[in-house]
């Protein structure tokens, strides 16, 4: 056995979700957790070992942001005013008019963004990330040398995103197959209908890269009411014809929301029955999802901060934690149980959104492990509170709030 790098003392782990309150200590070996003992004897074991002291804190596995576009984010820079028409053409629109002279997409800005998830408790990311005639592959080169910048810290997962429609511009399909090649595990999509308004020639198209490549679709689905759950059957009976349960998610997927009764129920048995999976930034003013029956039906569910102060929209800051308690109050989540399990959304549950087998805070896990003052799980959704210590792969990188790589 390896020595330890680092052992972190008197934590309590949030989950599984108790009330017995036991702490342990942690021994990391690399970037592993390779042992959890009773609180006040790893020290004594590993005398050699640096020690970091937990104070008794309240500790959650490092948050999983399961829906991030790292590439478009002014963060860092000066304010940048909302402009153009409220719809996703006209943002789209928007973005490629006023993009170049902000200087996106960009490594600096990718790692600005990656520094701020960090910041907040971020220690794994799914990204979408642009791939369009304009920019060919600048965008995944620049988030790929982000990432490297930071050492890993914040691991990321890749998905070339064809934000400006696929069958409406030729040469985009071969593009996405070209990221790939590049290290990119998904490809994206988007509204099939609304915005290529050929939705049958679009998921042809990516589910012919998803077959003959194997990597992932994640594809936004904007698209409202019977329009979005067309879609959303096309999407399933091609996921099944390739075999590629597991490796599909839709994004937003509003419709679902929008679709009721007995027509909901019966989506979401097809959507299981294609090991379909789900990621959502809980809107505002959207319908809520049905997250019970996905969550019991086995549709896995992820929580994500989209863009953040893009030329999308001027909000969001990065905090993963803000946006599962937004997720609580949208689909009226109140009692203990409930609460505790819109975190685990942020973490645990997320693991196969980044192509983890586990995450947590057992023997195995990456050491990834963020430390509140809290009282319990509730308390640290409820009231956000600051990160008092940031572990990722082994390394402590942020502390009282503030980075320190
Ligand atoms: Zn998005």
């Amino acid at each position: 056995m390896s020595e330890p790098n680092l052992i972190l003392t008197g934590i309590r782990p949030a989950f599984p979700v108790t009330h017995g309150e036991a702490s342990v200590d942690l021994v990391i070996e690399g970037d592993r957790i390779a042992e959890v003992v009773p609180s006040g004897t790893a020290a004594v074991a590993h005398p050699e070992a640096v020690v970091e002291d937990g104070r008794g804190m309240l500790a959650l596995p490092g948050l999983i942001n399961a829906h991030a576009h790292v590439d478009k984010s002014w963060w860092g820079r000066e304010w940048v005013p909302y402009g153009g028409e409220a719809t996703t053409q006209g943002r789209i629109a928007h973005e490629r008019a006023h993009r170049d002279e902000l200087g996106i997409p960009s490594a600096r800005g990718a790692e600005l963004v990656l520094r701020e998830f960090l910041r907040h408790g971020t220690t794994s990311t799914r990204s979408h990330v642009d791939v369009d005639l304009g920019l060919g592959l600048k965008a995944v080169e620049d988030v790929l040398t982000a990432a490297d910048n930071l050492g890993g810290a914040v691991e990321v997962e890749l998905v070339a995103f064809p934000q400006d429609g696929v069958v409406r511009r030729p040469g985009v399909l071969k593009l996405l197959e070209e990221a790939v090649a590049l290290g990119a595990r998904n490809i994206g999509g988007l509204d099939p209908a609304g915005i290529d308004r050929d939705p049958v020639a679009q998921l042809d198209g990516l589910f012919d890269i998803v077959d003959r490549t194997g990597a992932g679709l994640d594809i936004h689905l904007h698209d409202p009411n019977e329009l979005g759950a067309f879609q959303l059957e096309l999407i399933i009976d091609r996921t099944l014809a390739v075999g590629a349960q597991g490796r599909v998610n839709i994004a937003h997927g509003f419709a679902l929301g929008d679709t009721k009764g007995v027509a909901q129920q019966e989506l979401l048995h097809r959507l299981a029955e294609g090991g379909i999976s789900w990621t959502t930034v809980a809107p505002v003013r959207t319908q809520p999802l049905p997250w019970r029956a996905m969550l019991e039906g086995g549709i896995r569910l992820g929580l994500g901060t989209d863009g953040i102060r893009d030329l999308w929209n001027p909000f969001g800051d990065g905090d993963l934690l803000k946006v599962a308690l937004t997720f609580a109050r949208l689909h009226g989540m109140h009692n203990d149980e409930d609460l505790a399990r819109a975190v685990s959304l942020a973490t645990g549950e997320a693991a196969a959104f980044v192509h983890r087998s586990h995450h947590g805070l057992e023997v195995g896990d990456r050491a990834d492990v963020v430390l509140v003052d809290a009282k319990n799980v509730q308390d640290a959704l409820v009231r956000g509170p600051r990160r008092e210590l940031v572990i990722a792969g082994g390394r402590v990188v942020a502390r009282a709030g503030e980075l320190t790589i």
